[in-house]
């Protein structure tokens, strides 16, 4: 049973019915309701979150539903899950967020790829940014990129002793990854969690050849 006090912060209704239903393809109806009873989230048994982007869901409640995948899965089970639906949104998500429906044109652009990874990374810090009560930031070296979550819903109030607990957020990535450049699945790592005792949530992107 997983129980985090709300947070105050808010995140889209359509980010959280998209996972939810992603999360419905992967585990069918009686395993989400199995899911959003051990969440304390009946409510959305019933009715989901609307399909819509007012922000009408706590980081809490977003939270709750991936610490209770991890919980009923077991973390390795319950990321793989998370991290599965998380590709499964992206498209949906690049569809629905006004900040990111002038990328849709992005994969086929002539310009070289680590740009249009930049491009795409900043677009979705900035999308969440502005529909969400989420703060993130990109930042670069000379091999790899940075998607920094300072407040992160994918992990609000959790404390987790089995590594970077953000895998929906992962697959997101992983999944914008695939969606410029096909190919090979990625190897985008969460390399600190707020959870886990990190400043922030960081994952690195390693910048695509050219
Ligand atoms: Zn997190």
């Amino acid at each position: 049973m997983t129980s985090i006090p709300k947070s105050g912060y808010s995140y889209p209704n359509h980010a959280a019915r998209i996972l939810l239903l992603e999360l419905e393809n992967l585990v069918g109806k009686n395993g989400v309701s199995a899911l959003l009873n051990s969440a304390r989230l009946e409510a959305w048994i019933t009715a989901l979150p609307a399909d819509d982007g007012e922000r009408g869901v706590d980081f809490a409640e977003f939270s709750a539903l991936l610490a209770a995948l991890d919980d009923l899965y077991g973390p390795r089970g319950g990321r793989g899950l998370a991290r599965r639906a998380g590709w499964a949104a992206f498209p949906q998500l690049v569809a629905r967020m006004d900040a990111l429906k002038p990328l849709s044109d992005l994969p086929t652009r002539p310009i070289p790829a680590a740009e249009k990874l930049h491009l795409a990374l900043q677009a979705l810090a900035d999308a969440f940014n502005q529909a969400s009560d989420q703060q993130c930031t990109v930042s670069e070296d000379g091999e790899a990129f940075a998607f920094r979550i300072q407040r992160c819903p994918a992990c609000w109030g959790r404390k987790v002793d089995d590594g970077p607990a953000c895998a929906a957020v992962a697959g997101l990535l992983d999944e914008c990854v695939h969606w410029l450049f096909g190919g090979e699945p990625t190897r985008l790592e969460e390399t600190e969690c707020l959870a886990h005792g990190g400043s922030a949530c960081s994952f690195r992107l390693p910048k695509p050849a050219a």
